[in-house]
Parts: C-alpha cells; structure tokens; sequence
C-alpha cells in the first residue's frame, strides 16, 4: 500500500512542529534525575498554574462522566465581561493554536496568501501550508514587525495577515498607535490576527477592541497558557466581530474546549492576585536575565514578554550543552537564528541557576 500517493499533496510537504523536549525524556535520554531539570524551553508558567484554577479543575472532574458545554457559554459570558464585548464575539478554542487552525479553514484555499512576519510564531506558516495556501514573509525590523512592508505585501490574494506582538521569539512588541493604524488600514478582503499570547505581560496591553467595534475585520488572540499556567489544559480564546466568531464556530469540534480546561479557564480569570505576582515576577526575571547576560558580554534583544533570545554563537551546541547540565532552553535554528537561544524566564533561582551554568555550556 503506497499511502503517501493517497494521501493530500500539502501534507507530503508539512513541516513538522518541533515542541520544547518533556523534562521526562531530556531525562531518559541522558540518565538525569527528572527532579532536577528545568524547563525554560516552551514559555510556560514558572509559577506553576493558578491555584484557584487548580482548585476547580479538581471539582469538575468529579462530572467527568458528562460532555462539555460544546458552545463554552459560562466562561464566555465571563469572557465578556471581562473584556467589555458581547458574548458572541467570543470563540473558545482547544489552545489559541486552534483557532489559527479554524482560521484556516474558514478562509484558506490553494492559492491564497498569508502575510507574515519572519521570524515569528511559526504556527501562521505551518497552517498556512496545511490549507496548500502561501506563506509571504516579510522579515523584521529593528526585531519588531515591519507593519508597512506588511501592508504593502498585500495582494488581492491575500487572506489573513498575522501579527504577533509581543512577538514569539523575538519578545519585541509593536506600539499600540502602530498596530492600530495597521488593522485600521487593511482592506476589507483580508482578515488581521493579532496574536496577543503575551499580552498579559505587558504594563499596558494595546487595545484593538475600538477596531473591532468599528466593524473592521480584526480578531485578537489569547491563551491561558502562559499567565494562567494552564498549558496542559489547551484553552485559549478569540475576540472578533459575532459574524467572524459564528464562521470559526461552524468549523470546530463540537466539544473542542474539555471541561476540566473551562472550569480552570474560568476560575483563573478570578485569580488576579495570581496573575500580578505573575507579571512582577516575570518582569524581575526579564531584569535578572539580562543583567546577568549583560555581565557575561552575551547580546540580547530586549523582551517584554515572559521569554529571550540570548546569542551564544551557536545555538544548537550550546542548547545541548545547557541540556546535559539539566536546563532544556530552545535553540531558534528553525526561526532562521543559529546563534541565538531562546529562554523562558524562570523563577529567581531557576533564572540563577542558567546564568551559573552558561559560562560552561559556552565554553
Ligand atoms: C504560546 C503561544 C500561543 C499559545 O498557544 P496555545 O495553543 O493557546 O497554548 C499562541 N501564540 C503564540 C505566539 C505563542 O507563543
């Protein structure tokens, strides 16, 4: 049986999403105790998750023998509130990833284009090729999105351009004036989607809801991955016009988004307190990282998200190096950047514990 001649021509060419290495198989793999490796390799929570989100996890798997609520509608209505917008200009994902996915579906043929940054979160272009559609990448600016070559790489075939400030992984995010005046000026065949994944790190997240409510085809994307350390759980959300959301609910799953990641999800956007310390903490860490990278003469680009380059020479030796010393990081090849590592920002020990370990690994 020749599967790969049955099989669609856009997935004999998909790359392949290369995840952060599990601490337990960085922990078979080179004989380490799992208990001693970190992880600063995929952005997550150092924190750990929302206690209050933990709390009610635990109290929703007592009906786990019942579906989900398919149409999410208690964490959108809070959603909603939150975020001062109807329930109806919410879409409920398994992870924001998804949704970029459901974009595609909704609006990506072979042949259509996709405006992108490069490098930039490299999930817009691995969806892009699943739908046979084109990837434009235009490359950065001074690390940030180069919004007006973005612009004018616009073509009549153009679908979706996608934005993602703070961008992943360069952690360099555009102005709020810049990102307005960008979806402000999109033509009306294309839809704009900004990532907004780190947002929550921000001192003052830019607000694109006055785009939004002025019709303009914009959605916003957001995850409780990262503030709300609810990775594991895969919920995220976008906030669109009711037209744009209804499209993206027609093409999901009908229980995409389980239970037990809406009670969490619902709970954590209680937990305030939780997210504060969060973003001060991370926010010291940034600090803590890039003055130690200062002392070691190691260029960085400064970050405000929860992550940073760091350029070693070459990436890939010393991520593997860093690694056989129990701390998993990213190297960026992939992203086009051989000499830089990306690195989480961890907790003050964790950050402590990198800086103490880089000098070796560069060696
Ligand atoms: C981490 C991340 C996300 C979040 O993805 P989920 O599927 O919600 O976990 C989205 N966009 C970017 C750029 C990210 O780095």
């Amino acid at each position: 049986m020749n599967y790969q001649s049955l099989a669609n021509p856009s997935v004999l060419t998909q790359p392949v999403y290369e995840p952060g290495k599990p601490i337990e198989y960085v922990a078979r793999e080179l004989g380490l105790d799992a208990e001693e490796i970190i992880k600063l390799a995929s952005n997550e929570n150092p924190f750990g998750p929302s206690p209050l989100a933990v709390a009610a996890a635990k109290r929703a798997l007592d009906r786990g023998q019942l579906y989900p609520d398919g149409g999410c509608f208690e964490l959108r209505q809070k959603l909603a509130a939150v975020h001062g917008l109807a329930l109806d200009q919410f879409v409920v994902g398994n992870g924001s990833n998804e949704i970029i996915e459901l974009l595609g579906h909704v609006f990506l043929r072979p042949g259509d284009e996709v405006v992108m940054a490069a490098p930039a979160f490299v999930v817009y272009k691995l969806v892009t090729l699943l739908f046979g559609a084109k990837a434009i990448e235009v490359p950065l600016r001074d690390w940030r999105h180069d919004l007006p070559r973005m612009a004018a790489a616009i073509t009549p075939r153009t679908k979706l351009v996608c934005v993602c400030s703070p961008n992943n992984p360069t952690g360099t995010a555009n102005t709020e004036a810049e990102l307005l005046a960008f979806a402000q000026s999109l033509p009306n065949h294309v839809v704009g989607v900004f990532d907004e994944a780190y947002a929550d790190f921000l001192e003052a997240p830019p607000d694109l809801r006055p785009v939004i409510r002025a019709g303009r085809n914009v959605i916003c994307l957001r995850t409780f991955s990262k503030i709300h350390g609810l990775a594991s759980l895969r919920v995220g959300f976008g906030y669109a016009a009711a037209e744009l959301c209804a499209l993206l609910n027609r093409v999901r799953q009908p229980f995409n988004v389980n239970a037990i990641a809406q009670a969490a999800a619902l709970a954590a956007l209680d937990d305030r307190e939780f997210t504060a310390k969060c973003a001060t903490g991370n926010r010291a860490g940034l600090e803590q990282l890039m003055a130690g990278c200062r002392e070691l003469h190691l260029e960085t680009v400064p970050s405000v998200a929860n992550f940073l380059l760091i350029k070693v020479g070459d990436g890939a030796r010393v991520f593997d190096a860093l690694q056989r010393r129990g701390i998993i990081v990213r190297p960026v090849k992939s992203y086009d950047l051989p000499e830089w590592i990306r690195v989480t920002v961890g907790t003050r020990e964790q950050n402590r514990r990198l800086l103490e370990n880089l000098p070796a690994a560069l060696r």
